[in-house]
């Protein structure tokens, strides 16, 4: 699927998924390691609405905070292992450097990027999240190399303000606002506009929850909700631990009104979204069909993100046997990634020599 306006537009299930689902995407019978069960348990801690204990709720927001170093939750690690064991399992993208480029031989690497605690620092007020000159620049090298796409829990618009770069593919929403570059550019293949959106029956009621949010949460101070278009984020990172379970409960009271819609968690933040399936494992899979990559050998895409959000697109390259996954964190976590970087200061360096790596091959290509 090279050409997205020849494609027909279908209904996934009953509520709503507009647009062609790659064939890659269909669900995988497979057995469980003991990883991936810790990462159900953690899923199932996430998706249960109604019958789940506000307890179950307080653990998850707990192992989702970037302070913390040791918790006690299913998807950290057991106390004994430690940083220096974990990272001879997730080594570092800039120590395994050589070998990924390496890899990338006869291949197309396609670049995924995740925004927040990736691209930008993690800070206090969302809005803020401004990323810095230098990593503009570095990033808008990569695409000029790679195809590249933003992949966020944000809303689109929201993240192209702060990226302002034309020539990439953006997936707002998590992956359920898929857009192509609007500018010239060699990889756009006539894949401008709008690729893919969650049906728009969910925009009102997206709106809604929205508002039953920020009155439901006015008393609890720090709280900030964000309206992401496809999904709501209620970020706790400036709220006291104290108040997290008037929090909790305060979200579940409204999320229980929608059945349509799902509760997950991110680093600081709970996330309301429809209860389709499709996540950022479902957009990697459908912008590497968009780009003609979808049965390809010849390709390497290599996906960079901090959240728990990024793990099923770590997932999806396991399963695929494709590429890598990058694990943005200074704490060992349980995670699909293949190597880590600690913070986004390691993710611009590792960008900037992908980039020098490229430019000389190319050089040494024309001299031979
Ligand atoms: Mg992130």
């Amino acid at each position: 699927m090279t050409n997205q306006q020849n494609v027909v537009v279908l209904d996934v299930i009953s509520c709503g998924v507009r647009n062609v689902l790659p064939p890659s995407s269909l669900p995988v019978a497979k057995s469980f390691s003991p990883q991936d069960l810790k990462m159900l348990l953690m899923k199932k801690l996430e998706t249960e609405k109604g019958g789940t204990k506000i307890n179950a709720w307080l653990d998850s927001m707990r192992a989702s905070s970037p302070t913390r170093i040791r918790s006690t939750t299913a998807a950290s690690l057991p106390e004994t292992d430690d940083r220096s064991s974990w990272i001879v399992h997730h080594p570092s993208a800039l120590s395994m450097f050589e070998q990924i480029v390496a890899a990338s031989r006869g291949k197309q690497i396609v670049m995924f990027l995740d925004y927040d605690g990736t691209l930008s620092p993690i800070v206090e007020d969302p809005d803020r999240a401004f990323m810095p000159k230098e990593m503009r620049a570095t990033v808008r090298d990569v695409a000029r190399y790679f195809p590249t796409a933003i992949v966020t829990g944000r809303c689109r618009d929201k993240v192209y303000s702060f990226v302002k770069l034309a020539g990439l593919y953006y997936a707002g929403s998590h992956g359920m606002d898929i857009k192509g570059p609007s500018k010239s550019c060699k990889y756009k293949k006539g894949n401008q506009g709008v690729l893919f959106q969650a049906a728009s029956e969910f925009l009102p009621m997206i709106d809604e929850v929205y508002r039953a949010l920020v009155e439901k949460t006015k008393s609890i101070p720090g709280t900030r909700v964000e309206n992401n278009k496809f999904c709501v984020s209620v970020h706790f990172r400036c709220v006291d631990e104290k108040s997290w379970v008037a929090l909790a409960e305060q979200v579940r009271s409204v999320l229980n009104e929608y059945p349509k819609l799902k509760l997950t968690q991110g680093r600081k933040v709970l996330e309301i979204r429809p209860t389709i399936k499709w996540d950022k494992g479902r957009a990697l899979e459908f912008l590497l069909e968009t780009l003609g990559y979808a049965n390809s050998n010849d390709v390497l895409p290599v996906y960079i993100g901090d959240d728990r959000s990024d793990e099923d697109a770590f997932k999806v390259l396991r399963e695929r046997r494709q590429g890598f996954g990058i694990l943005v964190s200074k704490l060992p976590k349980e995670t699909n990634a293949s190597y880590s970087l600690q913070e986004p200061a390691e993710v611009k360096e590792f960008l900037r020599r992908l980039v020098d790596w490229k430019k000389m091959s190319r050089r040494a290509a024309k001299c031979a």
